[in-house]
């Protein structure tokens, strides 16, 4: 059943109210109708029918039409009425088939009573009054049904009633007629419903409209706008005039295009209002109460009314501004509103595309800002930049520009320059900066190094020329610090080929070109692996695999250490993650990276994320850590010892070893350093002094480990000493994690190791103990080199 058939079974009041207002519209053509056409009737049949049955006749039918007539009288006022008009619906359908019951009966009782002229009469009377009231109650189906199904029954009976061939045609005819205006009157009632309900959803459908038009105009950002044919404004609105913070009236007739900004989009405009085009999205700027706004305009042709153009106008101010606020950011730096290595790359190269005489770039390095920031903390740190940038700002002569490219690193663009003035404004800059800055308090001195480049002659590209600052501000730093350097072609090679290397080293993390190698830590006794020390290696696309050896120590001394260091630690504890849990995995860790604060932080994070246990971690520091603010790391190394990992001590034996630093902190295990083991199997002196190492451990209750066991004969000697753990080529190199197997003791079996293990063990502890008290009385430092 479809919904038009729903609405017609459950009618709601306004559709009743609609559907009665056909009936009243056509009330009184219906009532004129069947009095006209009664009072024909009593004329035809005036004869046949006594005066007084007639008038009988005709006052009832003057009194079903006049009862209709009032009851339809005012049915206006039952609009919001619904029981009133449901009612008023009950009455029509009785005064309908009231109408039909006298037409019925009347044409029933004077078809026996007429002669063949008057029954012609009658007939065509009778089907023109069924097809009027059809059409006249059409709207009400009901009413249609019960007065075309009276009017037909009366013809019927008279047919009959006649009995004649003739008139049971038309009897026939009658049925026929009767079913074909029934049909009718309900696809007709239908039609008339659907079309009111479609009236209603398209008033409502308009109104949403008109709603929103309002919302748009009264509350939207935009506003509407009307030109005429001279580009006047027509019917401004008090939404445009608010927009313009000024009077609607002064609006009327003033030419829009006198309200912007002179620019190429107002010409635009100027052009599109000239030819009559429409237009769309054109971007205009123009003055509000002093103040810039921007305004986004289309606008289509006509509009009826003598109407030019009609439009709409978006104030895009805010987006404007958001959008200079991030090509602000994209281009300057937050802290010192200076521009950034971005906005100076661009003005460098646009510089060196214009080919006009040289370009001077001064590349500069805060000397002391690492440990003014470590030491005094951020907010100083930053506030030292700010005026750092100022300070130099102020050292400049003409058009220059400053940029801070990051960290404590400043450049200057100069133009047009020549090297003298260039080394003029290098020397005021040193010498302010070399002034103490007075911040928050503090008297802070800083200093700076600066390195000078000038193209064409120093490079001709500006990737060039910034290297070639850089290059001579790493040699200014050299030189000792707090001044300038200018390039020149011959600077020492090495220092350029180390500088190269920092600068490949600073981008080495972000391009993911570290490794994590793993070398096996073997277990003398039980002949298996204990675990692996994570030995980095750097995958230059270039240089190749880089040893540490080689970028460790720049690591250092630029802090790029402790971003490493952090890196190896996450990987060697993911890797070790992986392994079986009687592994356990040793990082080196370099003297910077013990006083990072963050070093601790990282450890525990990477712990827990990998959810392994703390003794499976060895951490390797050398006794450099131990010389250097050797309080705060011996209290490092007690937070990391007392979270339960493993702290052994590196390379013993090189360097300045003195037996103090082994009572500085109860290390784990003593690494017994190559040097030493590189000979035990032909120097006596390096077999006593390793002897000396195992029963000093042993006594201070530390494991032993021996690194850079090549030869059988080497392992042989270690393992008589009584040495706990062996490391080298013997048993394998370091490999990356996926290469790892678990490696076993090359020749050996571990029952044949303990048994010789036995025996030597006795004879170590004896010597052992005299070494250490010979070396404890000597309190010396044990060295590589001694040896
Ligand atoms: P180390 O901690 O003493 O590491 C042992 C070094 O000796 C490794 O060199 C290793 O490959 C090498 N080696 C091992 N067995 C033998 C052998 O049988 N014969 C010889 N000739 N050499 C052997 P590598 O990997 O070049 O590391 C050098 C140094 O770099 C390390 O010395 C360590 O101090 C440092 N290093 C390595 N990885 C890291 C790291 O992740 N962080 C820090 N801070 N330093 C690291
Ligand atoms: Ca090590
Ligand atoms: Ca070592």
């Amino acid at each position: 059943m479809n919904r038009f058939n729903k609405l017609a079974r459950r009618r709601e009041a306004w559709l009743d109210f609609q559907l009665l207002s056909v009936i009243a519209s056509n009330r009184y053509a219906s009532a004129a109708g069947n009095l006209v056409n009664s009072i024909i009737l009593a004329v035809v049949f005036h004869a046949v029918v006594p005066a007084a049955q007639g008038a009988m006749a005709l006052a009832a039918l003057a009194l079903i039409v006049g009862w209709r007539l009032n009851r339809l009288a005012g049915f206006e006022a039952l609009e919001d009425d619904a029981a009133g008009l449901q009612k008023l619906v009950r009455a029509m359908e009785f005064g309908a088939l009231a109408l039909g019951a006298w037409w019925g009966g009347v044409t029933a009782y004077l078809m026996t009573l007429a002669s063949g002229d008057q029954r012609m009469f009658l007939g065509v009377m009778m089907a023109g009054m069924m097809g009027a009231g059809a059409i006249s109650f059409r709207s009400l189906q009901r009413a249609a049904q019960f007065y075309i199904s009276a009017c037909a029954i009366g013809a019927m009976a008279a047919f009959i009633a006649l009995g004649s061939t003739a008139a049971l045609a038309a009897f026939c005819l009658t049925v026929c007629y009767w079913i074909v205006l029934r049909v009718n009157i309900i696809t007709n009632g239908r039609d008339i419903i659907r079309q009111f309900v479609q009236q209603r959803e398209t008033e409502a459908a308009a109104e949403t409209i008109k709603l929103l038009l309002n919302d748009f105009t009264e509350q939207g950002s935009d506003c509407l706008f009307e030109l005429d044919a001279h580009g006047r404004i027509v019917n401004p609105t008090e939404k445009l005039a608010k927009a313009l913070e000024r009077p609607v009236q002064t609006l009327d007739n003033k030419l829009f295009l006198d309200m912007f900004d002179e620019t190429a989009e107002r010409r635009a405009l100027a052009e599109h209002l000239l030819q009559g085009r429409a237009f769309r999205g054109l971007i205009l700027s123009l003055k509000v109460a002093g103040e810039c706004r921007w305004w986004s305009i289309s606008a289509r042709i006509g509009g009826g009314r003598g109407l030019a153009f009609r439009g709409v106008i978006t104030d895009i101010t805010a987006q404007r501004h958001a959008e200079e606020k991030v090509s602000y950011m994209a281009h300057y730096d937050g802290l010192t509103d200076l521009p950034n290595r971005f906005l100076f790359s661009e003005k460098l190269n646009r510089a060196f595309s214009r080919k006009s005489g040289r370009v001077g770039l001064m590349y500069l390095d805060l000397d002391n800002f690492k440990s003014i920031n470590d030491t005094l903390g951020h907010p100083i740190g930053d506030q030292l930049l700010k005026a750092a940038g100022k300070r130099i700002e102020q050292c400049l002569t003409g058009s220059e520009m400053v940029a801070r490219l990051g960290g404590d690193e400043f450049a200057v663009l100069v133009k047009a320059a020549n090297i003298g003035r260039i080394e003029d404004m290098a020397n005021a800059i040193v010498e302010a900066m070399g002034k103490p800055f007075e911040l928050n308090g503090h008297n802070v001195v800083v200093g700076t190094s600066i390195g000078i480049a000038c193209g064409p002659d120093h490079g001709d590209d500006a990737e060039k020329l910034l290297q070639n600052a850089d290059l001579a501000l790493y040699s200014a730093k050299s030189q000792g610090r707090n001044r300038f350097a200018v390039f020149e072609p011959g600077m020492d090679e090495a220092a350029i080929a180390r500088r190269l290397l920092e600068l490949d080293l600073r981008s080495s993390l972000g391009n993911e070109e570290m490794r994590l190698h793993y070398q096996s830590v073997i277990d003398i006794q039980s002949g298996e692996v204990s675990g692996y020390e994570a030995l980095i290696r750097w995958e230059h696309p270039e240089r190749g695999f880089v040893m540490p050896d080689k970028f460790i120590p720049i690591a250092e001394e630029t802090g790029l250490i402790v971003q490493i260091g952090e890196w190896v630690i996450r990987q060697a504890l993911a890797d070790l993650a992986t392994w079986d849990d009687r592994l356990s995995v040793a990082i080196n860790l370099s003297p910077s990276q013990m006083r990072s604060p963050s070093l601790v932080t990282t450890i525990i994070n990477a712990l827990a994320r990998n959810d392994v246990a703390p003794h499976r971690v060895c951490l390797e520091i050398t006794e450099t850590v131990l010389m250097q603010d050797s309080e705060a790391n011996i209290e490092t190394l007690h937070k990391l010892s007392g979270l339960g990992l493993q702290i052994a001590l590196d390379d013993f034996g090189t360097g300045y070893s003195s037996l103090n630093y082994l009572r500085s902190f109860p290390f784990n295990k003593i690494k017994i350093d190559r040097c030493f083991v590189e000979d035990i199997d032909t120097r006596e002196d390096c077999r006593a002094i390793v002897r000396s190492v195992v029963g000093l451990a042993s006594s201070l209750g530390m494991s032993t480990t021996a690194e850079g066991v090549e030869r059988q004969a080497q392992f042989d000697q270690l393992r008589d000493e009584g040495c706990g753990e062996v490391q080298g080529f013997l048993y394998s190199k370091a490999v990356p994690a996926h290469e790892l197997t678990d490696l076993r003791m090359p020749s050996q079996s571990s029952k044949a190791v303990i048994a010789q293990l036995e025996a030597a063990r006795q004879l170590r502890a004896e010597a052992g103990r005299k070494n250490v008290a010979a070396l404890e009385l000597r309190d010396s430092s044990v060295s590589c080199a001694a040896v």
